[in-house]
């Protein structure tokens, strides 16, 4: 038997024993990290083996940490956590390492059960089944921001009040002008001085200066790569472009990402020049769908160049003043405001990388991705590139119509 899903099969008997669970959730997490440490894989460029082990031991820390842990979503201003040295857990990365274990059907059951509603977001229900469950301990703070996600905010205010946690909900503004940065800017100060009481630590200005200067190094360097993605073949798994948003938001600001942008623009710059075709992803790759896994991952014939939600922001942070300049980013990431403006996000990578196709994965519950796709079924048409969406599901695996999904899919992969 595949020893993940032996170990699965022991969580899943013990569900109803939410501190055996927990504890075995964060053991199996500290065996992944060691065993990719130890045994790399050696069809990995340096740069992935390292963020591979660094992905799973940021989920495992959190969750090891309670005390000293925020949930948050994607979005959120961690670069204050950073400097405090809280460790951030974000819904998207532990609903997916659930999944991982192959339990997130029993947390989804658990979430819709006590009457969330099931066309509610999995990243979300899965989370919250976890917290009804009480395998997920209760974090010090939450924060959230009102960006591009509709179930973000009732999640994360349902989590606060069930387990008694204070929450900070940035209010993001979709015009940039002088007021709205202030008006950001305003939260995020009064977000310090909750942070401060809450840790009872003093976050320092010099410290939260070099996170944003690195920050901008980091980023600096992610341009750089992006100017590679269109000639390699690079990314060899769909788990690799999901884990490029703990280094492209929630971590973003730490020597850890610095490093791995400093591996990963050397191994592309040393990755075999492109074969076969490749596709921009919309929005997030399918990690777990068969398909996709079968087609994409390690595939000669088709790789993953990028996804858009990697690359929502790519300007400089002003150091001299954090705070604005981290509203700033907030205000313009492409994720922000209309869908008009990821549809420019979108124009720019695929006219710099040149994708052979983009797919859009449809993730049941998302309104925002199913909303906007005709306006990226537009663009794509106009741009002379073939296009698809599909839907399914991300994380819940009981909800992806493989056959349906295999039809459509290798229709298009055959037009490529
Ligand atoms: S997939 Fe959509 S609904 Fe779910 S967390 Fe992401 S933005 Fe929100």
């Amino acid at each position: 038997m595949d020893p993940v899903r032996f170990y699965s099969s022991i969580i899943k008997r013990n569900i109803k024993r939410p501190e055996k669970v927990e504890k075995l959730i964060v053991r199996g997490l500290s065996i992944a990290q060691l065993y990719v440490s130890l045994f790399k894989d050696k069809r990995l460029p340096e740069s992935l083996q390292y963020l591979n082990a660094f992905c799973i031991k940021s989920v495992r820390d959190s969750l090891a940490e309670p005390q000293n842990s925020a949930w948050v979503n994607i979005f959120s201003p961690t670069e204050f956590l950073i400097a405090l040295g809280v460790k951030p857990l974000f819904t998207e990365a532990y609903s997916s390492f659930m999944s991982g274990f192959f339990i997130e059907d029993d947390l989804i059951d658990a979430a819709e059960a006590r009457g969330i509603s099931n066309t509610l977001c999995s990243y979300h229900k899965t989370f919250i089944g976890a917290g009804e469950l009480g395998i997920l301990k209760k974090p010090r703070f939450l924060i959230t921001t009102s960006t591009a996600c509709d179930a973000n905010i009732p999640t994360f205010r349902y989590l606060s009040n069930k387990f008694g946690a204070p929450l900070c909900i940035i209010d993001v503004p979709y015009k940039y002008s002088k007021e709205a940065v202030e008006y950001v800017k305003k939260q995020l100060l009064d977000l310090v001085k909750v942070l401060e009481e809450v840790f009872k630590r003093k976050p320092d200005i010099d410290k939260l200066r070099e996170i944003v200067r690195t920050e901008n190094r980091t980023r600096a360097l992610m341009k750089e790569y992006l100017n590679y993605v269109g000639q390699k073949s690079f990314i060899p798994t769909m788990t690799f472009e999901m884990y490029m948003l703990f280094a492209s938001h929630v971590f973003i600001g730490t020597g850890e990402v610095l490093n791995f942008y400093q591996k990963l623009l050397r191994d592309i710059r040393n990755a075999p020049e492109k074969r076969g075709k490749s596709v921009f992803f919309v929005h997030l790759p399918p990690l777990f769908e068969k398909n996709f896994k079968e087609y994409f991952n390690f595939s000669e014939k088709y790789h993953i160049a990028a996804s858009d939600i990697n690359y929502d922001f790519l300007e400089e942070i002003d150091e001299r003043d954090p705070f604005g300049g981290i509203a700033e980013k907030l205000i313009l990431s492409s994720f922000n405001g209309g869908i008009d403006r990821r549809a420019s996000r979108i124009r720019e990578l695929v006219e710099k990388i040149k994708p052979d196709g983009i797919i859009q994965f449809c993730h049941l519950g998302c309104k925002q991705t199913i909303g906007g796709t005709f306006v990226i079924k537009n663009l794509a048409a106009e741009m002379g590139i073939p296009f698809l969406y599909l839907d399914g599901d991300c994380v819940d695996k009981r909800n992806n119509q493989e056959g349906q999904n295999r039809t459509r899919l290798e229709a298009f992969l055959e037009m490529l």
